[in-house]
């Protein structure tokens, strides 16, 4: 079984812009894996169509063996995101914003308090539990949408250019954490149109330009070639 398949997907925006021109991608279980490629070349489409916030043209997404199609919320259930743009209710306070996520998923109030505070201790944002979201730093913001994401442990992490925006020490310190969680067991996936991030912390590589696969290869083979 894999993390994800995607097969032939298709976005056609409304106004008629073919974003996403069929494109598959198999990623393996406990793989830390790259979708790679310029603005503008469909990432954020793809991710958008895992969580649902865009609907797909055509093609079949399968996560961990559940089509996203007959069973979306088990599917969700597998999946963490983290988004590109902060949305948070800049009035909750931060522990509020990480015990309610795990509300979505139906866990108790003691097993989201506790998820929180793993969470956000590992994250430096613990005693910032009290703190409205309108008062962290863009840095800690990012930290706390990782916080979100990972509140009901899902086995698939897919955070969409985590880094962008970032100073360098922030961006170190993220990824030692996204290295950590994939070590633990967690399937990770990250956009970048950075070179040196995939480098460093994927395994696998996926490099997508005008809505196209155009490459797919292991972070090994890609520096070879270079
Ligand atoms: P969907 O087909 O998934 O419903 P839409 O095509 O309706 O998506 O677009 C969703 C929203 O994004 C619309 O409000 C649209 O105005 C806005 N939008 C349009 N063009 C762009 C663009 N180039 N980049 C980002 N957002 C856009
Ligand atoms: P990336 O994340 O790789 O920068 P996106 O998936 O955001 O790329 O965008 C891919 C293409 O689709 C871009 O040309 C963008 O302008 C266009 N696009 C994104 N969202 C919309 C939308 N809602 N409506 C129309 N076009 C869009």
């Amino acid at each position: 079984m894999t993390a994800l398949t995607i097969e032939n997907l298709e976005k056609t925006y409304a106004g008629g812009f073919q974003a996403l021109k069929g494109i598959s991608l198999e990623v393996a279980p406990g793989d830390f894996f790259a979708l790679l490629g310029p603005n503008g070349a469909g990432k954020s489409t793809t991710i958008g169509i895992l969580c649902s916030l865009v609907r797909k043209t055509a093609g079949q997404v399968n996560v961990f063996g559940i089509d996203i199609d007959q069973d979306f919320s088990a599917a969700k259930r597998e999946i963490g995101v983290v988004p590109q743009e902060f949305n948070f209710n800049q009035f909750e306070n931060v522990l509020d914003i990480v015990v309610n996520q795990a509300g979505y998923y139906g866990l108790s109030r003691a097993v989201a308090h506790q998820r929180a505070e793993k969470y956000l201790t590992k994250l430096g944002l613990w005693d910032k539990r009290n703190q409205p979201s309108r008062n962290l730093s863009g840095g800690m913001k990012r930290r706390l949408m990782i916080a979100r994401a990972l509140v009901h442990e899902p086995r698939l992490l897919i955070l969409d250019e985590p880094t962008a925006g970032v100073d360098i020490e922030l961006r170190r310190s993220m990824w030692e954490f996204l290295r950590e969680i994939n070590a633990a067991g967690t399937t990770i996936i990250l956009t970048t149109h950075y070179l040196e991030e995939a480098e460093s912390l994927c395994r696998n590589i996926a490099i997508i330009n005008h809505g196209e696969i155009v490459q797919k290869t292991s972070v090994k083979a890609l520096l070879k070639q270079l």
